[in-house]
C-alpha cells in the first residue's frame, strides 16, 4: 500500500491542532489574509490549482512576511493534504556513521578528524553489522550508513559493509552512501557510477541519501567545499543511481553563505531531475547548524548562523509548492529543528518527521542539541498532535503500520514492533 492512497477519512481536530501551532510561531501570530498582496494571491491561487511555480514564483514567496508569509503555510499544509492526505510519517531507522576520518575539509563539517586524532573512530564491517543487527532487534527498517572519506578505504569496503549487513540481517533496508562517497569509491575503483551502482544494488544497497547536495550553486560550493564534488557531479551521480534503480533522496542545507535565489534555483533543479528520473523519494531541509564549525567561526560576519525560524518555516512551504506532483514527501529533521518545531512543521507543508535514528552524529559534531534518538512512540503522539494520522513507513514510503487519531491512549501499543514489521 502506497501512502498516497490513504484517505483523510479517520483524520480528526485538524483544525483545532492548527491553530493551537498557529499561537506558538512567529509567522503564525498573524491572523489575518488581508494584507496579501494581489501578486503573492496570484502565486498561491495558481499553486493551489496545481500549477507549476516558477523560480521567479519562489523568490516572491521567500520574500514574504506576516500576513504574507501566514498564507504561503496556510496554502502549503492544503497543498500537503491535497497531494498525501491527513498523514503524518516517519521510520524506525539507525543512523551508523563508521568513520568520522575525512580529509575534503568541507568548513560547515565539524564530524571530520584526521587519522590519528584521538576521537577518530573507523568501525569494521563486522561492527557496523552488529550495530544494524541491534537494529533489527529494537524494530528498526532501515540503516542508513554515511561516513568520512577515510584515506584507507576504497570501493571495496563499500561493497564489503553491504555484504557484512545483508549477511548478518537480509531483510534490513539498507540507506547507505552519500553522492560524495559514491563519487569517492569511484575514484578509487576507477569505475563509472552506474557500473559501481549496479554492483553495490545487487550486493544490496536499497537506496541513497540525497545528502552532499548542499546548495547546488558553483560559487556558493566553492565557499562550503572548495567545490571538491561539483553540482554537475552530484547531478550525475544522483540521475546514474536512478537509471540503475538506486532511489534517493533530496536534500539542500540552507542558511549560511546563501539566498533565497539560490534555494529556489536549488528547488528547481531537483523537480527538473525528478522529472527525467522519479527516483526521489523525498525531500529534506536541512538547517545549517554553524556553532562549531571553520565555515562559522572564521567569518562571523559574513556567515549566518543558520536559517531563522521563518526562513524554516518557508523553506518547507515553498518547497512543498514548488514540488507538488513531482516530489510530495518533504521532511522535517528534528535533528536539525527539533521535534517541537519539525511537528509544527506537518502544519506547513511537510509531511514526514524522518527516522528515530538511535544514534546521529554529524549534527551533534557541529553543535546541535537535539540528542540522539526518539522513540517511536513520541513519534506518533507528536504527529497526532498535529491533527494527523501517524503512519511508520519503509524507507520507499510503503505503509508499515498506521496509527488512527482514533487509537490513541494505548490502543494500540508499539510493545512488539517487530511483530508488526511489514504489517500493512
Ligand atoms: S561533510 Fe563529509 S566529505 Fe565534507 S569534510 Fe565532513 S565528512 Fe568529509
Amino acid at each position: 500500500m502506497n501512502l498516497s492512497s490513504l484517505t483523510s477519512t479517520k483524520a480528526t481536530s485538524s483544525n483545532a491542532a492548527a491553530e493551537k501551532f498557529s499561537s506558538l510561531d512567529t509567522l503564525h501570530s498573524t491572523q489575518s489574509n488581508e494584507l496579501v498582496s494581489a501578486p503573492v494571491q496570484a502565486i498561491l491561487e495558481k499553486t493551489l490549482l496545481g500549477e507549476e511555480l516558477n523560480v521567479e514564483d519562489a523568490c516572491v514567496l521567500f520574500a514574504t512576511q506576516g500576513a504574507e508569509a501566514q498564507a504561503v503555510l496556510d496554502t502549503a499544509d492544503k497543498v500537503r493534504e491535497k497531494r498525501v492526505g491527513d498523514t503524518g510519517t516517519f521510520v524506525i531507522t539507525r543512523n551508523i556513521n563508521f568513520t568520522n576520518v575525512c580529509y575534503m575539509g568541507c568548513r560547515f563539517c565539524n564530524f571530520a578528524k584526521e587519522k590519528g586524532d584521538a576521537d577518530a573512530e573507523f568501525l569494521t564491517v563486522e561492527q557496523v553489522a552488529d550495530k544494524a543487527e541491534e537494529a533489527w532487534a529494537r524494530g528498526a527498517t532501515e540503516v542508513c550508513i554515511q561516513g568520512g572519506l577515510h584515506p584507507d578505504i576504497g570501493a571495496d569496503y563499500y561493497r564489503e559493509l553491504i555484504i557484512a549487513v545483508k549477511k548478518r540481517v537480509p531483510e534490513i533496508h539498507i540507506h547507505a552512501f552519500s553522492p560524495f562517497e559514491i563519487w569517492y569509491g569511484c575514484k578509487k575503483g576507477r569505475l563509472e557510477p552506474e557500473v559501481f551502482l549496479t554492483e553495490l544494488k545487487a550486493l544490496g544497497l536499497g537506496s541513497m541519501p540525497g545528502t552532499a547536495a548542499e546548495i547546488l550553486d558553483t560559487e556558493v560550493r566553492k565557499q562550503l567545499t572548495k567545490n571538491k564534488l561539483t553540482t554537475e557531479e552530484w547531478v550525475r551521480i544522483i540521475k546514474a543511481a536512478h537509471s540503475v534503480g538506486v532511489p534517493t533522496t533530496s536534500t539542500i542545507m540552507y542558511g549560511h553563505v546563501d539566498q533565497p535565489i539560490h534555494w529556489a534555483n536549488h528547488l528547481a533543479l531537483l523537480r527538473d531531475i525528478q522529472k527525467e528520473t522519479g527516483g526521489f523519494t523525498e525531500f529534506v531541509p536541512l538547517g545549517f547548524i554553524h556553532y562549531e564549525t571553520r565555515l562559522y567561526n572564521d567569518n562571523p560576519d559574513k556567515v549566518r548562523p543558520g536559517p531563522t525560524q521563518d526562513e524554516h518555516f518557508k523553506m518547507h512551504a515553498i518547497a512543498r509548492l514548488m514540488l507538488q506532483g513531482h516530489i510530495d514527501n518533504i521532511q522535517a529533521s528534528w535533528v536539525k529543528m527539533g521535534p517541537e518545531v519539525a511537528t509544527r512543521m506537518l502544519r506547513s507543508g511537510a509531511n514526514d518527521l524522518g527516522g528515530t535514528l538511535m544514534n546521529e552524529s554529524i549534527s551533534r559534531a557541529a553543535g546541535a542539541t537535539h540528542g540522539q534518538e526518539v522513540f517511536p512512540e513520541d513519534m506518533v503522539a507528536n504527529i497526532q498532535a498535529a491533527g494527523l494520522n501517524a503512519v511508520q513507513r519503509s524507507t520507499k514510503y510503503e505503509v508499515v503500520r498506521t496509527y488512527f487519531v482514533e487509537e490513541n491512549n494505548a490502543k494500540t501499543p508499539l510493545t512488539d514492533r517487530i511483530a508488526i514489521r511489514g504489517v500493512a
